[in-house]
């Protein structure tokens, strides 16, 4: 086995705090990875602390995970020592149903084995993810950084990145295309540089106007404040798509008015509570609402070599394991210009506190 280091919520709600455990070792077709940098996602939070029920603990959270092979199993032809890779929200899958087969393996009949706050396919060992010293997952799950990205602004593409590039990618965001993002965070900044390296004309829909020269030089075309009510008014049927990326409960129905005929509102952030729409909503317009997943293997995997083509990364602020409460509370704030990145050398100085 494998002795690794990690942070861990022991309980929801509480602190993450030191916590060492053992990785299996390497099976014939695993990569054994030491991470190096790992992103902090407001799943993890909403996770840790068990806002979506089920939480399993202890949790050693993260799924935005980047490193560098150290072993492979016998078996494995896809990765070699040294090479630069990546592990997003998912570790393994049935490899046998539909889904699996074509490639849209988050969507797994038998489920997904979730990178951390899951159960192993052996149904008894709880995976644990990227707040690590290092991770053990079948090459058949893991993902290629390629050169030219950097290892620490690269990792929040595992999760951030794919989950807005599916949709985009979906629903054809391009030329001609009138694209929404609401909520300029995490996933949202990622939203704004992939649909704008698309080709299409993007909004973005934040609470204010605080992050508009950001939002700018991240490629929006257009900035608009939704504590405004004039914002509703204005952009009334303009969008082909819009994104949600909000983690908190918003006016659903207001947002769907800004769709045009055959637009599509698509749910990527996940607030505690239901979705309340109006038939007429929908109905005027035909519009859609719908939601999106993060992406299966092959689609990550394009969403990194497209990533590659345009360069582009997360925007970043790195921090050290010790740090990571802090940032909690930063994340649910919307204090974070727009990942958090934990340097995980930081686990190995006497300031982690093992
Ligand atoms: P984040 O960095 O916290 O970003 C969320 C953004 O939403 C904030 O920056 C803020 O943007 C806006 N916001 C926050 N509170 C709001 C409120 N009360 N009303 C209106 N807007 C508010 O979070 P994230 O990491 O991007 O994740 C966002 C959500 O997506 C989470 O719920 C997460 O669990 C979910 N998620 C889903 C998937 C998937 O596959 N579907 C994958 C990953 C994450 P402004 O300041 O611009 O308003
Ligand atoms: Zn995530
Ligand atoms: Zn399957």
């Amino acid at each position: 086995m494998i002795k690794t280091l990690g942070y861990a919520a022991y309980k929801a709600k509480e602190a993450l705090a030191p916590f060492t455990f053992e990785r299996r070792d390497p099976r014939d077709h695993d990569v054994v990875i030491d991470i190096q940098y790992c992103g902090i996602c407001h799943s993890d939070v909403h996770q840790a602390r068990d806002e979506w029920g089920g939480s399993l603990f202890p949790m050693v959270p993260g799924h935005e995970i980047a490193g560098i092979v150290t072993r492979v199993g016998p078996a494995v032809t896809k990765y070699k020592v040294g090479d630069r890779v990546g592990v997003g929200c998912f570790v393994d899958s049935c490899r046998e149903c539909d889904y699996c087969k074509q490639g849209l393996e988050q969507f797994c009949i038998q489920g997904m084995t979730g990178t951390y706050n899951a159960m192993e396919r052996d149904g008894r060992t709880l995976s644990q993810g990227g707040y690590s010293t290092t991770i053990v997952v079948d090459e058949n799950y893991v993902l290629r950084i390629p050169d030219t990205l950097s290892l620490d602004a690269a990792a929040p593409l595992l999760c951030a990145g794919i989950t807005l590039y599916s949709p985009l990618a979906h629903w054809k965001a391009g030329p001609g295309k009138k694209v929404a993002i609401i909520g300029l965070g995490g996933l949202g900044h990622m939203g704004v540089k992939l649909a704008h390296a698309m080709g299409a004309d993007v909004t973005v829909l934040s609470q204010s106007l605080r992050k508009e020269a950001d939002g700018r030089r991240l490629g929006a075309d257009h900035f608009y404040a939704t504590s405004d009510e004039a914002t509703f008014t204005k952009l009334a049927g303009t969008f082909d798509l819009i994104i949600n990326t909000v983690s908190a409960p918003i006016d659903w129905n207001a947002y769907l008015s800004l769709l045009k005929v055959d637009g599509a509102l698509v749910v990527v952030g996940v607030p505690e509570e239901q979705v309340p729409v109006g038939a007429f909503s929908l109905i005027m317009g035909r519009r859609s609402l719908a939601g999106s997943l993060i992406g299966g293997i092959q689609e990550t995997q394009e969403m990194l070599d497209f990533c590659a083509k345009h360069n582009i990364t997360s925007d970043i602020e790195t921090i050290a394991i010790n740090q990571v409460n802090e940032a909690y509370d930063r994340v649910v704030a919307s204090d974070v210009r727009y990942r958090f990145v934990i340097d995980m050398a930081s686990l190995k100085t006497p300031e982690a506190g093992f």
